[in-house]
Order: C-alpha cells, then structure tokens, then sequence
C-alpha cells in the first residue's frame, strides 16, 4: 500500500491542515497508519472562498454537460483503476473485509459513471404557458455544497454526494469522519488529477477531515455553503437540521436504522438463514441499513434460530485482510466498547446470549477490535436494545403471532430505514412490504443496491433522497422563466 498521506485539500492545495493532528488507526491490528493534521475553522474558510471562486469561474461554471460529463467519466475510470489501493486503504482504516471495500471502491466508480450517463440526459423543461409567455423552467448550480460523512463506507457515500454534486455544476467542501480520513483523501488525489487534466479549478474540492463539532459544524454553518448533504448519526442529523433551518439552506439527512427482517413460516429457510446473517453481520453490522432486528414466525422460531445460532458461530471472524474473513474487526476499540456496553445491556434487561457476547479469544484477536458475532433472544420489542441503533455484530431475535402483530412491533422504533422480508407467497410480500416503514424492502434478498434505484429514510431515518437519476437535481436551484411573445400592453401601460 502506498504510504498515506498526512496533508489534506484545503481549495485546491495539499497541505497539512492547522487543525488538531488525528491519528488514524487499523482496528484489526491497532497499529498507527497515519497521523493526519486536520483542518482549522480558518482552513474551512478558505476552502470555502476558494470554492466560491473555482464554482463561479467560467472554466466551470460555463462548462457544458457533456464536458462535466467527461471529468465524471474521467473520475470514474481513475477510481477503477485504483480500486485495489483504495480498497487497501479503506480496509486498513476501518477494518472491513478487502472483498467488500473492493465492492464500495467499483461501486463508486459506477456511481460516478452512471451520474455522467444522467447528466448527458438531464434536460430542462419548455412548460406549457397559461398567457402569451413563453415559460420555462431551468436549474441552476447552487455554487458551494458541503458533504458530511460517517466513518462506515467512506468511498461509496463520498460518491453517492461528490458525482450529483459535481455534475449538477458545484464546488464541493467533503468532510470525512474523524476516524476514517484515508479513503476520501486518496479520492481527493483522484479528483486533483482528473481537474487538472480537464484544466478545472482544483478549487473545486476540498478534502477537510477533523472533528465533526469542530470541522463540521464550520463547514455546515459557513455562509457561502448553500447546501449541505449529511450522512450519519440521526442526533448529528437533527443538529445539522436546525442549522439548515436557521440558515435556510436546503439539506439531505441520511441517518441511522434498526432495521426489522421478517422470516414468516413459508420462506425458503436455506436461504433466510444466509440472507439474515449477511444482513446484520457483514461490515460487522456497521451498516445503516443492518438488519438488526430478527422477526420469525413463532412456529418456527425456535427452529430457526436454532440454525442461525449454529452457522453464525462457524463465520470467520478475522482481520479484513486475510482471505475468507467474513468479519472483521469493528472501526475502532472505542466502537467496539459501546457495542460490548449494549450487549451488557441486554443481559441487564432479561436477554439470552445464545452466541457470542464477547471479544473473541487468542493472541490473534488481542490487539484488534473484534467483537463475536452475537445473538439474543428474550427480549420484549420495547426493550432498549431492540430500539436503539448498537451499529455492531449484534442480532435481537423476536417471536411474531400474527401479521398485525409483526406490523405493531416491526413499526415501533424511531427509524424507518430498510427491511428485509423472507418468504414464497407473493401476496403477504406485498402487503408487507406496503405496510413496514421503511425507505427501502427487499423481498428475499438484502443489502443489494443499485445506483438507479432512489435511497431515503422515513421517520428518524432521515430526508431527503440520494442516487437515482434525480440526485443531479437535488444539488440544483430550479429557476423558471417567462419571455413575452405578444406585445399586447401591460395593464399599467397607460
Ligand atoms: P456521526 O453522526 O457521529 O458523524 C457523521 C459525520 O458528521 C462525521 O463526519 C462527523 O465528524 C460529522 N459531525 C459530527 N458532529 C457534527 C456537527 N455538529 N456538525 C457537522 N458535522 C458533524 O455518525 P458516525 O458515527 O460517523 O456514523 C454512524 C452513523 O451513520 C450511524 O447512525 C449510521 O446509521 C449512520 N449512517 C447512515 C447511513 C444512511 O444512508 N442512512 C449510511 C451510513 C451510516
């Protein structure tokens, strides 16, 4: 792996920021990779002036779609062509297996192709006019955006906002978690060299890693910054909602999750088993959209779960460098001591660990922050730990009577972000499906995304829309325009 940088991309220059030094380390092996200097308020600020400018430069700003097109093409072929650095990187920082951040690297290449593909076929619209108008309707850039991310799958959400919010014609301040800088620095690089290959303003992105009370809130509260797309916590979401309403800035909030999978009587179990263990354990169930809560047919329940508890105990957990680990280790000691806290938790209110609950054991495990994959049953669904996002390895199991019953506790958290629904007859998929809240089902699969295809949260899951063909617009203003064609006089023409 190349030697990660210390600077950071304060408006178009490499530089050590003069914020607080972050190191930034290998979960599996508590090793230090970096010491990274994070960016100051001063810096935010100068990223943002020099934003303003790189966005309102000709070179840019009067860049027609195919061309923006091109550099998003260019970006896409770059990030292809390094996927196995950044998967490297992305591993080392927070842990995930390599199989999997090589999957988010392509990914986001594919998102960064498919957002060239809408823009090259994004058109403004003549409306219909109700007078001697010539009416129209066009969108505009908004000029500086801002993109706050968590620190989970930092390469892919870093494309979901950077493709749209480039394409749509914006300079872009990216500010990467605290813990996991590395992966948005090395797609910073990848950006630098397809700008100054297009002859762009490099201006146009800033990298800004720090602290998220400290960078953040400089970067969501600058006034030049006329929209911010967030992804993160939903208490971090909420606070970034009241700035956005302060300052009246529009804002996207993608937030956290405590998402129910249904397995009911009929569903092909071989296949419930392993789809319900990939949703909630893979990226060691730090996922926004895990599937954290386990609803089964309480006929099958105990059958079930048997099963699951058998298999889940054979997952190899091991560092995400090692071939075959299926999971790794959490993104960092002080994640992994919340999640053993919630575990404590769920034994204090009457829980059964039928697996895992602990570190796992042996010299290979020490200096990691692995946590086993983990099982609980016994629970109320009004329990704490059945309501509150763990974002760990950690699986509540609950029994269901019927679908009314299924529906009342699938629906009782907060969140409303994904599920899962396992089973052979269409007609209650459907029904199911139209009666869960959540901004995304998948009916005998989980965790499969396409860029096409829209992604949101309900209730405290968030607002807002990310991917699909509208994403460009998202990060536009929508100004409409009437021409006069008849030279009949104004009223107060006299
Ligand atoms: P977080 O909310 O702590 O931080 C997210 C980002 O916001 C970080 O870059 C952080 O530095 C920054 N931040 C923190 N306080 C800020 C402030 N006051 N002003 C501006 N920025 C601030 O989240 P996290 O712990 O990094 O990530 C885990 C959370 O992200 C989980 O809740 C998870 O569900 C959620 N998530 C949601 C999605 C989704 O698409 N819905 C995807 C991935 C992760």
């Amino acid at each position: 792996m190349p030697r990660p940088t210390t600077d950071i991309l304060i408006g178009g220059q490499w530089r050590p920021g003069a914020g607080d030094p972050a190191e930034t380390v290998d979960p599996a092996s508590g090793q230090i990779l970096a010491t990274v200097r994070g960016a100051s308020v001063e810096d935010v600020d100068e990223a943002a002036r020099a934003a303003a400018r790189a966005a309102a430069d000709p070179a840019w700003r009067a860049l027609l779609p195919h061309r923006r097109a091109r550099l998003l093409h260019r970006i896409a072929e770059l990030v292809e062509d390094a996927a196995d650095d950044l998967a490297r990187t992305q591993t080392a920082d927070t842990g995930k297996a390599l199989a999997e951040t090589r999957a988010l690297a392509l990914s986001a290449a594919a998102t960064f192709r498919y957002t060239a593909a809408a823009l090259e076929t994004a058109e403004d619209a003549i409306t219909p006019s109700r007078g001697d108008y010539l009416t129209m309707s066009v969108h505009e850039p908004i000029g500086v955006v801002a993109a706050v991310n968590p620190w989970n799958s930092p390469v892919a959400s870093d494309a979901q906002k950077l493709a749209p919010a480039l394409a749509a014609g914006n300079a872009v301040l990216l500010k990467p978690a605290a813990w996991t800088p590395l992966v948005s620095l090395a797609l910073g690089r990848l950006i630098t060299r397809a700008l100054d290959e297009h002859g762009l303003p490099r201006a146009l992105l800033s990298v800004l890693p720090g602290k998220g009370s400290v960078v953040g809130d400089a970067v969501v509260n600058h006034p030049l910054v006329g929209r911010i797309g967030f992804t993160g916590g939903t208490a971090t979401g909420r606070a970034i909602a009241a700035v956005a309403a302060r300052r009246l800035v529009p804002a996207s909030l993608e937030l956290g999750g405590k998402s129910p999978t249904i397995v009911r009587a009929d569903a092909d179990i071989p296949q419930a088993l392993a789809g319900v263990m990939y949703g909630i354990f893979s990226s060691s169930g730090q996922s926004c959209i895990a599937g954290s809560r386990l609803f089964v047919a309480r006929e099958i329940q105990e059958e079930f779960v048997g099963a699951l508890v058998e298999r889940v105990r054979k997952l190899r957990v091991g560092p995400g460098t090692a071939p075959g680990t299926q999971v790794g280790p959490l993104v960092h000691h002080r994640h992994r001591d919340t999640v053993a806290a919630y575990v404590d938790l769920a034994r204090e209110e009457g829980g059964r660990v039928l697996c895992g609950g602990a570190a796992p054991e042996g010299e290979a495990y020490r200096d990691g922050a692995y946590y086993l994959p983990t099982v609980i049953d016994g629970l109320p669904h009004t329990a704490r730990v059945c309501q509150e996002e763990i974002f760990g390895p950690v699986l509540i199991a609950l029994p269901y009577d019927d679908e009314d019953d299924l529906v009342r506790q699938a629906n009782s958290t907060v969140y409303g972000l994904a599920c899962g629904i396992w089973t052979r007859d269409h007609r209650a998929a459907w029904r199911l499906a139209r009666r869960i809240d959540a901004g995304t089902v998948w009916i005998n699969t989980y965790k499969q995304f396409s860029i096409s295809t829209p992604f949101s949260g309900m209730k405290d899951s968030g607002l807002g829309t990310e991917k699909g063909r509208d994403a460009i617009r998202a990060y536009q203003r929508q100004k409409s325009l009437y021409w006069a064609a008849s030279d009949a006089p104004l009223p107060w023409a006299g």
